[in-house]
């Protein structure tokens, strides 16, 4: 990789006294996410690394970083767990990694809201609002190593967006904290709506060291699974469950192909039925057990978090959501996924039509969330991957039968989401990232290409 020319001596003798990580391998281990789920990606990212990870331990050294950043023009990529799957946290042109995770600690914590250093871990954050009997309103499957400023800076939603919404959605994140990359660093602090401006943008606008995040009442949630026969009647009991007065955290419909991957679920999810992956509050369990008999479900599995924990059963939320993908990539390297979102309302045909045609080179499994209010149902099927030409040619046929895809083999922002540059982010990034130093390459191709033509190729 060939960084510009770039004065590491002086930028050096500028974060004196904060710690800095050089040695190659370590490095090069910091300088990767999740993108090898993607062979694609794989390709073009697996050998792009950065030259030091500096690890700040408070706000006031992530200030001198970025001083020292912008003054010698040293491209930055922030990091949280690196549990990203685009390759959100990989450097594609050098520089430094800013190792956020000793930004550790809980500022405050409300009636309804918690305040928190960006770099804590999200179950460690759960569990200290667990403490006051209140509870995040969604987090990744990846909870145990992804940070809460990652989340927000390079997620969207998951356990918990069935009945919270996603990310993006008025009231869920309150505010954040931004350190600027100038050579003087401001603090600008995002409210409301504004919020939009600093999430999902992968750390190319700003660095977010604190945030603010909207709670609720804890809830004692129960995993459950429930079989059918038909994958399409577990697709109906998830809808039926979309209902505002039912407590439920998490509905994953699950193809019966993936009951090998979860072998220590065998008892609970055989492989000749198909199953509903959910978390379940104390007033729903009853009417939620009735639900699934009236339409021939059988309930395999109903159990607290503490029980679970107790007999290490796998909980529901790490059988949802790409955790399908992890349990299978464990048994077997080939497979990859897509990423589909259905029009409302649901229409099974276009996936009855993509299963008659692909077959064994692609399971289903379906989520529901909420946007907005509104449920929606979205897909991430596994995918036996043979070439690039093959999985867009799938990934094409789920676009002419009505379906959005988000590609999931890209790493640019704009490739990867609505196709288009956000307005709004770039207004910001020239605010908060003036030099263009923060994770550079990320926010569109034309951006990444320019950005490979200066720094080389590596
Ligand atoms: C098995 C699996 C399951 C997953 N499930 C979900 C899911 O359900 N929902 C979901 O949304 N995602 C999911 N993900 C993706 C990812 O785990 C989450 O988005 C996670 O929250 C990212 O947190 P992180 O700390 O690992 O972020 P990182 O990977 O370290 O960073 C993500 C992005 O945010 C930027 N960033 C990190 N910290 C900061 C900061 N303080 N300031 C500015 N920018 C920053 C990075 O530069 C990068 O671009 C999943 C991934 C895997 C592998």
């Amino acid at each position: 990789m060939t960084d510009r020319k770039i004065n590491w001596d002086g930028f050096l003798g500028d974060v004196n006294g904060i710690e800095i990580i050089d040695d190659p391998q370590r490095v090069r281990l910091k300088s990767r996410d999740y993108f090898w789920y993607s062979p694609i990606l794989n390709d073009v990212l697996r050998k792009r690394t950065a030259k030091l990870v500096v690890v700040p331990k408070n706000e006031a050294e992530v200030i001198t970083v970025a001083s020292a950043c912008a003054k010698w023009k040293v491209p930055i990529t922030v990091r949280g767990g690196g549990t990203g799957n685009y390759g959100q946290a990989v450097p594609l042109v050098g520089g430094i990694i800013l190792d956020i995770t000793r930004l550790d600690r809980v500022l405050e914590i409300g009636d309804g809201f918690v305040r928190c250093e960006a770099g804590m871990l999200v179950e460690q954050l759960d569990k200290e609002v667990h403490k006051k009997e209140q509870e995040l309103l969604m987090w990744p499957s990846t909870r145990s190593q992804a940070t809460i400023g990652g989340f927000i800076a390079g997620g969207s939603g998951g356990i918990g967006s069935v009945r919270h919404g996603v990310l993006r959605d008025d009231g869920n994140v309150r505010s954040l904290r931004i350190v600027t990359l100038e050579e003087e660093p401001r603090i600008i602090t995002l409210e409301g709506p504004d919020i939009q401006k600093a999430h999902h943008a992968y750390g190319t606008n700003g660095i977010i060291t604190e945030l603010e995040l909207a709670l609720q009442p804890a809830v004692d949630w129960h995993h459950a699974v429930v079989l059918f026969d038909d994958y399409a009647e577990g697709v109906r009991f998830g809808e039926a469950l979309c209902r505002d007065d039912y407590d439920i955290y998490l509905i994953s419909v699950v193809d019966k192909r993936f009951s090998p991957f979860y072998r220590q679920l065998k008892d609970y999810f055989p492989n000749n039925k198909h199953a509903v992956f959910s978390m379940v509050g104390p007033t729903t369990i009853a009417q939620f057990k009735a639900d699934a008999a009236s339409r021939g479900g059988e309930v395999s599995l109903m159990i607290s978090d503490d029980e679970l924990v107790q007999e290490g059963i796998t909980p529901s939320y790490e059988c949802a959501w790409n955790h399908t993908t992890l349990q299978a990539l464990k048994s077997d390297r080939s497979w990859t996924y897509l990423q589909i979102a259905y029009p409302q309302p649901y229409d099974p045909t276009a996936d009855q039509a993509i299963m008659a045609e692909f077959g064994d080179e692609l399971y289903l499994h379906h989520e529901f969330a909420r946007e907005r209010g509104d449920y929606q149902l979205f897909a991430l099927p596994l995918l036996k991957f043979s070439s690039k030409e093959r999985l867009y040619q799938i990934s094409n046929r789920f676009e002419e039968l009505g379906c959005g895809v988000f590609d999931a083999h890209v790493y640019t922002i704009a490739e990867g989401g609505m196709k288009v540059v956000d307005p709004v982010q770039m207004a910001f990034k020239h605010e908060a990232d003036p030099y263009g130093l923060m994770n550079p390459g990320k926010t569109s191709r034309e951006e990444a290409d320019a950005v490979l033509a200066e720094y080389g190729e590596g």
